[in-house]
């Protein structure tokens, strides 16, 4: 490359950017723009060699036809609807993303959510919080032993491992339902295969969601479902909202089906006041108030996963710049080969 690279951040990370000077620093200027709005990139952004973007804004059309020599859009996250990733790949420009910046983290909070019910450790702290029955551990019986217990997974891909093999450590029976990973997995990782969801539902104390959002798995817990769950089992759901059905679990909860859920992700983000999940956690006399831990989408959140996403988004533009190999390409199809034919 004969002229210094500009790599422009569009939103998210601004000044001090350290790490990505550390990284890109020796090849490229390095501009954040800060931006909320994609009408606040136009006249900044089209001599960009790559974009760093993260999820305050939409890239669409417009702003990736205008990219006169872009070789790499990177979406500093997992998810990639907030980027026209068809138009980038027609235009031969590889859009990547950043899968595993909050693997633990997730995984963490699944098994965090899934121990606090399960041993009774949230209901008992909500309980005598305001002053709701006797000082003794009776107000949480029966608790069972969770050594022996089955944790069941609904999809094991990265996050749904590393729930596994917390689990494992914690002495509970894993079993997972997932149609798309080939056999022999279950047995390098020492879990059991559920053939149907069906199956799995029936024998789980826990249940935790770790599939995508898809048509096919949209409310895929639901109020039939649940039902296959044992009476007192618990529901996490550290996904997608779309995957469950918060409604059918506030009834599971009213009705003491469920013993408890862990609701990190809801379909509406923030939800609305007047949501009935909101409503029956606030309200002391329903029994979601001491059964449901609700989280505001936090379970990808640690500073480090924070710090990984900046790293690992650097790195594959630094690959971009240098001709390399990129890493986690999401629109990889013809065009993207031939681009890479190019710059190499
Ligand atoms: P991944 O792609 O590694 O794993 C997903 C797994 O789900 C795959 O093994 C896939 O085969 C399986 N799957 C797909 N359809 C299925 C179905 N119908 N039934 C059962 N299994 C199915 O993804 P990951 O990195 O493990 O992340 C899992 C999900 O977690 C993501 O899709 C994302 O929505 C969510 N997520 C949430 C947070 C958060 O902060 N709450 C953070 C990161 C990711």
């Amino acid at each position: 490359m004969n002229r210094r690279a500009k790599v422009i951040i569009t939103d998210f990370a601004t000044e001090p950017l350290d790490c990505e000077r550390r990284i890109l620093g020796d090849l490229a200027d390095i501009i954040s723009l800060n931006a909320v709005h994609e009408s606040e990139l136009a006249g900044r952004i089209e001599d960009a060699d790559a974009v760093m973007m993260y999820h305050c804004l939409t890239v669409g059309p417009v702003t990736i036809n205008s990219l006169e020599h872009c070789r790499l859009i990177v979406r500093c996250g997992v998810g990639f609807d907030n980027v026209d990733h068809v138009t980038a790949r027609r235009l031969g420009i590889p859009v990547a993303n950043v899968p595993d910046y909050g693997t633990e983290d997730v995984a963490d909070t699944a098994l965090g959510m899934a121990l606090s019910l399960s041993r009774g450790t949230h209901f008992l702290n909500s309980r005598l919080r305001r002053s709701c029955g006797p000082w003794t551990y009776q107000q949480a019986q029966p608790v069972m032993r969770l050594r022996g217990r089955t944790l069941g997974i609904i999809g094991i891909g990265r996050i749904g491992t590393a729930t596994a093999l917390r689990a494992k450590a914690f002495g509970m029976n894993v079993a997972f339902y997932d149609p798309y990973v080939p056999d022999g997995y279950d047995k390098a990782l020492g879990v059991r295969r559920a053939d149907t969801l069906t199956a799995l539902l029936g024998e789980s104390h826990v249940v935790t969601a770790h599939c995508p959002l898809t048509p096919e798995t949209r409310h895929l817990l639901n109020r039939d479902t649940i039902a296959q769950m044992p009476r007192g089992s618990f529901l996490i759901n550290t996904s997608r909202g779309g995957v469950v059905d918060v409604l059918a679990v506030l009834e599971a909860l009213s009705t003491g089906h469920l013993g408890g859920a862990g609701i990190d992700v809801l379909e509406t983000e923030p939800p609305p006041d007047v949501h009935p999940l909101l409503q029956a956690w606030r309200d002391p006399g329903h029994p979601a108030h001491d059964r449901l831990i609700l989280n505001p989408h936090a379970a990808f959140y640690s500073e480090e996963g924070l710090m990984d996403m900046r790293i690992k988004g650097s790195e594959n533009c630094r690959r971009a710049l240098l001709g390399e190999l990129l890493r986690n390409v999401i629109n990889e199809a013809g065009p993207v080969r031939e681009f890479r034919d190019k710059v190499r």
